[in-house]
């Protein structure tokens, strides 16, 4: 009668909009101010101006008609001409418009890029913790999600990277800076990954799905371009969390001009953007972003919540690595159950995710993308909740 597998999908809801659902209701009994919410990844600092400039320039200046009209399925010719350029001059890869795909966000990045590349059989492999849709597309393209764990300090295990390798093995997504960890990778660990990369891509290539919507959200450390590391790499960029725009949906798919095979790869984008209905990316937003490229809201915004609420933490006795971007603290759960732990925290009014949906235990990701209010208002009943455990 329907699809059962969709059916599931839609009731089970992801943990994180179960939290976040909670935190509405509790809103309503008790008010907002009293209820400190750290689930979403939404962001919290307002678009750098760039963003408002451009959208009052193009609306005072071009035909409504067209500025709200379709554009080509793949994005408007100059602002994936825009993209590649960015590209070029940024990173210093040969890039090329015909290489660019704009679509709807960090999401439709990567379900197109998957559906692009899935063959039956095939294996992605993901680096716990991880973004925990990545699972959902990777099995609704049809592949499997091959877990790996990272190391002690959720940096990339390449020795359990190379045990996970097989012949079925398609691709590795990979994301930094890191949601849920806020670990950024060096040039070093990813110059490995793609040496390692490049030894099993001797019988057929496996893909470097480089995920980033965090790429400008960083505390000083360098994001090494993947492109530059390693040459069968897929970038699934989004400006929802850089230039603070989650609910416009818009983003773009950029394929090496290495790649092996780039442009059947571009055209099988291009045929997975059609099959799912991921044409022509909203068409003012594409326009708006062409002109703010590489810039970002305003970080140091997020860099005082990270030190506000990692300083605090650290004094109450939870653990932590201090994160190097993206904008989530990875805190380890002072008993073994996360969910026990973040349900205790529902007491204080605190709400935090367990880490068992990003394919580790014993952690909870606390988003610090909110008002500086209330991470300040918060911090009492931190104290409280480690009390209970610490003494
Ligand atoms: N990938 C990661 C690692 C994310 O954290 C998110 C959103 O939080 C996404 C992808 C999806 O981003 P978008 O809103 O641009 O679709």
């Amino acid at each position: 009668m329907l699809n059962k597998t969709m059916q599931k999908l839609g009731e089970e809801r992801s943990v994180i909009r179960e939290i976040f659902e909670y935190g509405n209701r509790r809103a309503a009994e008790i008010g907002r101010e009293n209820v400190f919410d750290f689930s979403l990844g939404n962001p919290s600092v307002p678009s750098p101006a760039c963003v408002r400039e451009e959208i009052d320039r193009l609306l005072a200046t071009m035909p409504a008609e067209v500025l709200h009209g379709y554009t080509s399925a793949a994005g408007a010719p100059d602002v994936r001409d825009a993209v590649a350029n960015y590209i070029k001059t940024s990173f210093g890869v040969p890039m090329t418009a015909d290489l660019v795909y704009m679509t709807c966000g960090a999401a439709a990045s990567l379900t197109i890029t998957l559906n692009a590349l899935c063959e039956e059989g095939d294996e992605f492999i993901v680096l716990t913790p991880y973004f925990p849709e990545y699972r959902v597309f990777i099995e609704a393209a049809g592949g499997v999600c091959r877990e790996v764990k990272t190391d002690a300090r959720f940096h990339i295990d390449l020795a359990a990277v190379e045990g996970a390798i097989n012949e079925h093995t398609k691709g590795i997504l990979v994301n930094s800076p890191n949601n849920p960890t806020g670990v950024v990778y060096d040039e070093e660990e990813l110059k490995a990954l793609g040496e390692l990369l490049e030894e099993k891509s001797k019988e057929r290539p496996i893909f470097l799905i480089a995920d980033e919507p965090y790429r400008e959200l960083t505390y000083g450390k360098q994001v090494p371009y993947p492109m530059n590391v390693y040459q069968n790499t897929v970038l699934c960029y989004s400006f929802s969390k850089s230039l603070s725009l989650a609910g416009e949906r818009i983003g773009y798919i950029a394929v090496s001009p290495s790649c092996v095979g780039a442009k059947e790869i571009f055209a099988a984008v291009c045929g997975a953007g059609r099959s799912l209905g991921f044409v022509c990316a909203p068409a003012l937003f594409q326009r708006v972003c062409a002109k703010c490229l590489g810039k970002s809201s305003d970080i140091g915004e997020y860099r005082k919540n990270r030190d506000l609420l990692h300083g605090a933490l650290q004094k109450d006795g939870f653990e932590c690595v201090e994160p190097d971007g993206a904008f989530y603290l990875f805190v380890k759960s002072p008993e073994p159950d996360a969910k026990a732990f973040a349900e205790r925290a529902k007491k204080y009014e605190l709400l935090l995710v367990p880490s068992d949906s990003f394919g580790v235990p014993g952690y909870v990701r606390v988003s610090y993308c909110v008002a500086r209010s209330t991470i300040e208002h918060s911090l009492p009943a931190f104290e409280q909740l480690a009390k209970e455990y610490f003494g």
